[in-house]
C-alpha cells in the first residue's frame, strides 16, 4: 500500500513554471549520503518510530532530486572554499580560494586583487534584481562556505587581517574575509549576517560580551564600523550576541541584522545551552521574517556548517545530530514560504570518508557494532571512516583494536578509522540535491556543481544568463527552449533579443 501511495504522490507530481520570487538555498556542508541514512535512522529511533530505517528527512519529501559532481579545478576531492565558488558563483575554482575564477592560484594576493579574476555571487545577482540577501551559518560567518557568497579572496583562512600577517603578507594589500564582509559589495548590503565568528571582527586587545579576545591587529571593531556604516545610510541596524538579544529585535523597525553568537563556530547542538545560544532552525525562522519584509523577494543562505566539523573529528553522533537539525530548519523554511513562488534547494559542498556498513539488523542503532569479523573474531563499527582521528592502534600482540567495551553512545565518541590522520578528510563522491518550487525540476540528473546556482538564477530571473523571465517574455513554452540557436557559453539575453 505505501509503495501505491508513493507512486501516486509521484503521479501527482508536476513541473513547476512559475518564476522564483524568493531563493532559500541550504547547504549540508559535508552532508553526505551514508550521513543522510544514518541520520534517517537516528532520527527515525527518536522518534520512537517501530525501526528507524522507515524515518524520512524532511527534504527528502521534496519532489526533484539530482546528483552534484563536486570536483575542483585542481582537486579531485573538494574543500568548501572552491566548492562555494562552484555553487554561490558559478564557476569551479582552486582549494583554498573563493569568488575567484581558477586563473588565481591560492595565497596569491596579486591574482586576488586582479579585478579580472573576480567572479561574483548570487547575492550580487539577487542585490542588483533589488532582492534582499541574508546568510545563516553555524560556523564563523567568515568561514569558506558563507564566505563564498561575499569574498574575493585567494587563502579562505585570511579571515582576519591577523591571518593574513601570519602567511607574511600585508593586511593593506590584501584584504581579510570579515573586512570585506562588512566594507565591501555584495557583503555591506547583505541584511541578514547570522552565525559565530566575532574574534574575527574585534581587536585583539578587546575582550567580548562572553569574555573571549578579539583576533584582530588593525584595532578596528568591524561590529561597530557595521552599525555605523548602516546608520550613515539612514538605515535601522540591530547587532545581537545571544538569543535574548535575537529574539527582542523589532524586525519591522530593523533592516540590517547582524547575530554572532559565539567568538568562534556556533556551539555543536549537543553541547550547547538552548537558553542561550540560537538554534539553526530558530536563526532560520528570524532570517525569513526580516527577509519577506521585501516585496521584491529574497534569497537566502542557510549552512549546517558543523556536520563537516565533527565528521573531520570522526565523532559520527555530532554530525548526525547536526545534520537533524539542519533538516528541521529545512522545515521551518518550508512552512514559512509557499511552492508557487519560492524556490528551496537543499545541498551539500562536497562527501565524507563516512560509511555506513556490515549487516546490522533492522532496528539496530547506529552507534553499535554491526558484528563480528569471521576473520580476526573481533566486533566493527556500524559506522567508520577511511581516515582520521578515531584510528585505533593494534594491541601489543599485533591484533586488531577491541571496540566491544567502548561506548560509541557517548556524544564524543569518535568512530574507527582506518588510517590514522589529525583531522578526516572529505570525500570525493557525489553529493544529493534536494529542490521544491519553481522550476525545481532543473536540479534532476547529475549536475556540475557549478550548474546549481545558474539553476536558480533562471528561476529566480537573477543575472546575466538565461532566466524563465526571458523565456516568459518570449511567449517561449518550455519545450521552445529546446530550439535556443547558440551555445549557451555564447548565450546572452541580449544577444539573443536583438539577434
Ligand atoms: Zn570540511
Amino acid at each position: 500500500m505505501k509503495a501505491q501511495e508513493k507512486l501516486l504522490e509521484h503521479l501527482k507530481t508536476f513541473p513547476n513554471y512559475n518564476v522564483a520570487k524568493n531563493v532559500i538555498m541550504f547547504l549540508g556542508d559535508g552532508l553526505s549520503i551514508p550521513t543522510i541514512s544514518a541520520t534517517r535512522i537516528y532520527l527515525g529511533k527518536k522518534n520512537g518510530l517501530q525501526y528507524g530505517e522507515e524515518q524520512e528527512l524532511f527534504f527528502e519529501t521534496f519532489p526533484y532530486t539530482g546528483l552534484s559532481k563536486t570536483y575542483c579545478v585542481d582537486t579531485q576531492v573538494a574543500d568548501s572554499a572552491c566548492s562555494a565558488t562552484a555553487y554561490l558563483c558559478g564557476v569551479k575554482a582552486n582549494r583554498g580560494t573563493m569568488g575567484l575564477s581558477a586563473s588565481a592560484p591560492r595565497k596569491s594576493c596579486e591574482a586576488m586583487n586582479n579585478a579580472s579574476n573576480h567572479v561574483e555571487s548570487i547575492f550580487t545577482w539577487a542585490q542588483e534584481a533589488g532582492k534582499s540577501t541574508g546568510l545563516v551559518t553555524t560556523t564563523r560567518v567568515t568561514h569558506a562556505s558563507p564566505g563564498g557568497g561575499y569574498a574575493h579572496t585567494a587563502e579562505r583562512y585570511w579571515e582576519c587581517d591577523e591571518n593574513v600577517l601570519r602567511d607574511g603578507l600585508d593586511p593593506e594589500l590584501c584584504s581579510d574575509i570579515a573586512e570585506q564582509l562588512v566594507l565591501a559589495r555584495p557583503g555591506r548590503d547583505i541584511q541578514v549576517i547570522l552565525g559565530g565568528g566575532r574574534k574575527m571582527f574585534r581587536p585583539v586587545t578587546s575582550v567580548d560580551e562572553e569574555g573571549d579576545s578579539g583576533s584582530r591587529l588593525d584595532g578596528v571593531d568591524l561590529i561597530s564600523r557595521w552599525h555605523t556604516d548602516k546608520l550613515l545610510r539612514g538605515a535601522r541596524p540591530h547587532y545581537a550576541w545571544n538569543k535574548e538579544g535575537l529574539l527582542k529585535m523589532d524586525i519591522e523597525n530593523t533592516d540590517f541584522l547582524m547575530g554572532l553568537f559565539e567568538s568562534d563556530h556556533l556551539l555543536y547542538n549537543l553541547d550547547t545551552d538552548a537558553t542561550k545560544e540560537p538554534s539553526l532552525p530558530e536563526l532560520t525562522e528570524v532570517a525569513i521574517k526580516m527577509l519577506q519584509k521585501n516585496n521584491k523577494g529574497y534569497f537566502l543562505f542557510v549552512e549546517g556548517g558543523r556536520i563537516d566539523q565533527a565528521h573531520h573529528e570522526t565523532r559520527a553522533q555530532k554530525a548526525l545530530d547536526e545534520t537533524e537539525q539542519f533538516q528541521a530548519a529545512v522545515r521551518v523554511a518550508a512552512q514559512m514560504t509557499s511552492e508557487q513562488d519560492t524556490l528551496i534547494v537543499v545541498t551539500a559542498d562536497h562527501s565524507h570518508v563516512m560509511t555506513h556498513n556490515g549487516y546490522p539488523r533492522r532496528g539496530r542503532s547506529v552507534f553499535e557494532t554491526a558484528g563480528v569479523s569471521n576473520r580476526d573474531g573481533l566486533p566493527h563499527s556500524i559506522l567508520s571512516y577511511a581516515n582520521g582521528p578515531g584510528y585505533k592502534r593494534p594491541t601489543s600482540n599485533g591484533s586488531r583494536y577491541d571496540i566491544s567495551t567502548d561506548n560509541m553512545r557517548d556524544k564524543d565518541y569518535r568512530f574507527p578509522a582506518l588510517a590514522p590522520l589529525g583531522s578526516e578528510t572529505h570525500g570525493g563522491d557525489d553529493v544529493p540535491v534536494f529542490a521544491r518550487g519553481p522550476w525545481a525540476q532543473l536540479f534532476t540528473g547529475v549536475l556540475e556543481q557549478h550548474v546549481i546556482p545558474h539553476a536558480m538564477a533562471f528561476a529566480a530571473c537573477l543575472g546575466d544568463g538565461l532566466t524563465a523571465c526571458w523565456a516568459r517574455r518570449h511567449a517561449l513554452r518550455p519545450e521552445d527552449l529546446l530550439h535556443v540557436p547558440v551555445a549557451p557559453w555564447q548565450w546572452s539575453p541580449r544577444a539573443w533579443a536583438t539577434a
